[in-house]
């Protein structure tokens, strides 16, 4: 399979070299040239195969040309050494919680998946990822990472706007790990990311890689969430005119979402729940796309004002609004709204949500039809976000084994500036 970038300027690669390049060289982002529609038979029976099963056949859809059968089998069942269940929270609602991997949020499986993909493809010598983080992608990336051969991770994130929980996920791990703690925002760590990858001088002395959602082997895989979520819906014979809302950052998982349904998978329709970020939004009220600094909310993974995925989804829908409209709805929600639907859902249905997965639930209770089955996206465990939750119940929140094993290490970090050339000296120093 070749793949091309979104800012057709660059020349196609293989999918090797798109996930050791990770963005393409005139700043677009790879996409495969093909999307392959998965059979008929695949789908009628979907509801009887495993989370692992149904993986490995859309694995093998999207990577087969390029990665033998055995090799991928290998990869999914690494990847997903955990289940993603669907949990009913009320009446024709139901969460997918897709935090139960190690470092329970949702990032777990594709920068899982994208470890041994990069190692794969890798080859000998040393290779840099470099990754800016809003607070759960550091964590995903690194603890997916850990321990690698040949391979180093530069975790870099806003000093002070991350939980502390998430923290101590990529600052304490040692190893192959590297935290940098930048004085500014998440934009400005993505952005030093991205001036490093188009810097030549660096790159032919370091061979660089990203692991951020941009790169096809972390973002292509995200797409298996989806495919179970239908097959779960489906056991329970719930799948007709299937909404899902997924809570958006940087619009990966969304974007591998409509992917899914390019292969064929029923669903309906999408909404893109966002906080007070809403550069998406806007675009599709206005059909402008206007990026802008982003603003700090309590749902901080998703505080992005320029989200990298945008490109994909503009691409895939053929820089059509019109088409784009018809498969994608947007809401956005305050902090103040996120709280009270924390309290609220709590209260009623017993379900404890976290910042991220209340603005999807919220946009389904607020926009679901009547005959319409709606599924959101439980993206991290409330636990992660402990203090903000516990402040808005009033109640202790039980923090699970898996992160309690983290709080115990001893915080390492470097710290620099917002400004490339310091960070370009740091790298060098570590050649
Ligand atoms: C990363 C993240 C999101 C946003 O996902 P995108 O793919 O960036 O849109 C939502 N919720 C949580 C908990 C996250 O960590």
């Amino acid at each position: 399979m070749r793949y091309r970038s979104t800012n057709g300027k660059a020349p196609e690669v293989s999918l090797g070299e798109a996930v050791v390049r990770g963005l393409a060289p005139d700043r677009g982002l790879y996409v495969p040239e093909r999307i392959t529609v998965l059979p008929d038979s695949f789908f009628s029976s979907i509801q009887n195969m495993s989370f692992v099963e149904i993986a490995f056949r859309v694995a093998c859809a999207f990577f087969g040309e390029d990665i033998s059968e055995d090799e991928l089998r290998t990869m999914v069942n690494e990847s997903l050494s955990f289940d993603c269940p669907l949990v009913q929270v009320e009446g024709n609602i139901s969460s997918l919680e897709l935090f139960h991997g190690p470092t329970l949020a949702f990032k777990d499986v594709g920068a899982r998946f994208m470890a041994r993909m990069l190692r794969h493809f890798s080859g000998s010598g040393t290779l840099n990822v470099l990754v800016a983080t809003s607070g759960d992608t550091g964590s995903a990336v690194a603890n997916g990472f850990l321990g690698v051969d040949g391979i180093r991770v530069f975790v870099l994130y806003p000093k002070g706007k991350v939980s502390p929980i998430q923290e101590c996920q990529f600052t304490t791990l040692g190893r192959n790990i590297i935290a940098i703690e930048v004085d500014g925002t998440f934009d400005d760590c993505q952005a030093l990311v991205k001036s490093a990858f188009v810097d030549d001088e660096l790159n032919a002395l370091m061979r660089l890689s990203s692991a951020n959602s941009i790169n096809v082997a972390r973002f292509l895989p995200q797409s298996f969430y989806y495919f179970n979520a239908y097959a779960r819906m489906r056991a329970e014979g719930r799948a007709d005119n299937l909404v899902i809302s997924v809570p958006s950052g940087n619009f990966g998982n969304i974007c591998s979402a409509l992917y899914a349904v390019r292969m064929g998978l029923p669903v309906k329709r999408f909404i893109a729940a966002n906080n007070a970020n809403c550069v998406f939004r806007d675009f599709l009220c206005s059909g402008n796309y206007e990026p802008r600094p982003s603003v700090p909310t309590i749902a901080n993974a998703m505080d992005v004002g320029d989200p990298s995925n945008f490109a994909r989804i503009w691409d895939l829908f053929g820089r059509d609004i019109a088409a784009l409209r018809s498969s994608v709805s947007s809401v956005s929600y305050s902090d103040a709204q996120i709280g009270e639907t924390i309290r609220e859902t709590l209260d009623r249905c017993g379900y404890l949500l976290d910042p991220h997965g209340a603005c999807a639930y919220r946009a389904l209770r607020e926009g679901l039809e009547p005959g319409e089955n709606g599924v959101f996206c439980e993206t991290a465990h409330p636990a992660k976000f402990k203090d903000t939750v516990e402040k808005i119940t009033g109640k202790e929140v039980i923090v699970p084994d898996a992160l309690k094993a983290f709080m115990g290490g001893v915080k390492q970090t470097v710290p620099l500036s917002p400004d490339y050339y310091e960070f370009r000296n740091y790298l060098m120093s570590k050649i």
